[in-house]
């Protein structure tokens, strides 16, 4: 492995700056590790070398000519296929838009490239971001580098997978219900979700629109927070971003790397004592927890009494506003199109195509979402779970008046083999239990790994009160300067 891509983000942006290195050489090594492993890891639906090397090159030429550069400047990052980039194919793990080529980037990827980052290729994902562990992409799974018979969780297993197999330093991600954060725990990497509208949505192709939140993924809290604050900030192109500035994420991880958590008030949440999760999570959560006091904390625990009802309200909310969303995918105006031999009604070509294009878990949600909204129905179903939703932000703001952020286990379980729970959608539900609530409430959270289970990475979650993702980075640079990082076996 070639030593540059072991580094981190800082460490490469400062040796292109300083000039011992050049962003070409350091695409061209990340690029080298693709070839020798993504053939096991399978995080890469599309590796784009060519747009690569030329935005190394330009930024070689920006050194070269004595313009200032940004803290990420020749940093290779891996962007999840959900995202919009112009003339590079985007697919969001669907069948439906194999070889589309969208005519424009997603804000996020420009802000991406403004920063001078390079952007290696479009990252695997359950299709339409709807899973927990990349085996619902209509192109095959990704392998969790720790294991390769393992998932590397989900929606965005192919980012974090990419991360931990050190194919890139930087992924991008987007957590609807935790697919940054649980694919961070099962893969030892970092993942936030940033507050709802911290992050701009143009471009991000819509799963739950209230939900959606795109966010950073690194191998480091800082770098985490790095490029939070390069991607983050009000964009007038989404109508849900906040017209405020990103919370200062870098310098609070910063500050969380002293390792001093004095006059912090952290909140444990009752409902989340272990039930339905594996027993070794739990104790590697309890020695967090130790460590966390240690560093200075003041730990509580605090009752949220509406969590309980997360996931159901979850799974009426998210697969509703998918069934509206995804009724665009009609065969006319992008990617696929069945059937259309001229004999056909339009409506029969928009049925065979979608009955094609969407593989059975985008279908199962689409149906439950239109029965949920469907006359007679609403009020006991998505109406319900509305109500429930309210219920949730009021237990998350009750509990910030007493603390200052919550804490859990990321994830319940570790990452599990490769076709254990695909037979039992529920089963595969369970994996986002601890943080679907932060979706709903609209709040940041962060994984950042605290432990190893049986070999296998456990994240710890912390979340903070919306528009405060400053505090969830101390905390987690704080337990990172504690923990310290983890690396798998060698592939
Ligand atoms: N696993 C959850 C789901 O399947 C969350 C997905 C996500 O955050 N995109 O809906």
């Amino acid at each position: 492995m070639s030593d540059l891509t072991t580094k981190t983000a800082v460490e490469i942006a400062a040796l292109v700056a300083g000039g011992e290195t050049s962003a070409v050489e350091v695409t061209q090594a990340h690029l080298d590790r693709i070839a020798a492993v993504d053939d096991r890891v399978h995080a890469f639906l599309h590796v784009d070398a060519e747009g690569a090397l030329a935005a190394a090159r330009a930024v070689d030429e920006r050194r070269a000519a004595g313009e200032p550069l940004g803290p990420l400047a020749g940093v290779p990052v891996a962007v999840k296929d959900v995202l919009a980039t112009k003339g590079v194919p985007t697919t969001v793990g669907s069948k439906i838009l194999e070889g589309w080529r969208p005519p424009y980037d997603a804000t996020i990827v420009e802000r991406l490239r403004a920063a001078g980052t390079v952007m290696l290729g479009k990252t695997n994902m359950d299709e339409f971001a709807m899973g927990s562990s990349t085996e619902y992409s209509a192109y095959g799974p990704s392998r969790n580098p720790w294991d390769l018979s393992r998932i590397p969780g989900g929606s965005g297993g192919g980012s974090s997978a990419a991360l931990a197999a050190y194919e890139a330093p930087l992924a991008i991600g987007s957590d609807t219900g935790g697919s940054i954060r649980q694919p961070g725990a099962v893969t030892g990497t970092v993942g936030a979700k940033p507050t709802y509208g911290g992050t701009s949505r143009y471009g991000l192709v819509a799963f739950s629109s209230s939900l959606d939140t795109p966010g950073p993924c690194a191998r480091t809290v800082l770098d985490a927070a790095l490029l939070h604050e390069a991607i983050g900030g009000h964009d007038p192109r989404d109508s849900t971003s906040i017209p405020q500035p990103v919370p200062d994420v870098v310098a609070a991880a910063k500050r969380g790397a002293s390792g001093d958590l004095t006059g912090v008030k952290l909140g444990i949440v009752t409902e989340f004592s272990g039930e339905g999760a594996e027993p070794g999570v739990m104790a590697v959560f309890r020695d967090t927890v130790d460590t966390l006091t240690k560093l200075g904390a003041e730990i509580v625990e605090i009752s949220c009494p509406h969590f309980t009802y997360a996931l159901p309200a979850y799974y009426l909310i998210a697969p509703s506003e998918c069934s509206s969303n995804l009724a665009r995918f009609d065969g006319v105006r992008f990617g696929l199109r069945v059937g259309d031999d001229g004999n056909r009604s339009l409506e029969e070509v928009m049925s065979l195509t979608r009955e094609a294009g969407f593989g059975p878990e985008v279908k199962r949600r689409i149906m439950i979402g239109t029965y949920a909204l469907s006359s007679g129905y609403y009020d006991a179903y998505y109406g319900q779970a509305q109500k429930v939703r309210t219920l949730i932000t009021r237990d998350f703001t009750a509990a910030f008046e007493q603390v200052d952020a919550l804490i859990s286990p990321t994830t319940p379980f570790v990452a599990f083999p490769i076709g254990a729970r695909t037979s039992d959608p529920y089963q595969m539900y369970l994996a986002d239990l601890f943080t679907i609530p932060t979706n709903l409430y609209g709040g940041p959270g962060i994984s950042v790994p605290c432990g190893l289970s049986d070999g296998l990475p456990v994240g710890l979650q912390v979340m903070a009160p919306t528009m405060a993702d400053d505090r969830m980075y101390r905390v987690a640079a704080a337990l990172e300067s504690a923990v310290g990082t983890f690396t798998p076996p060698a592939l």
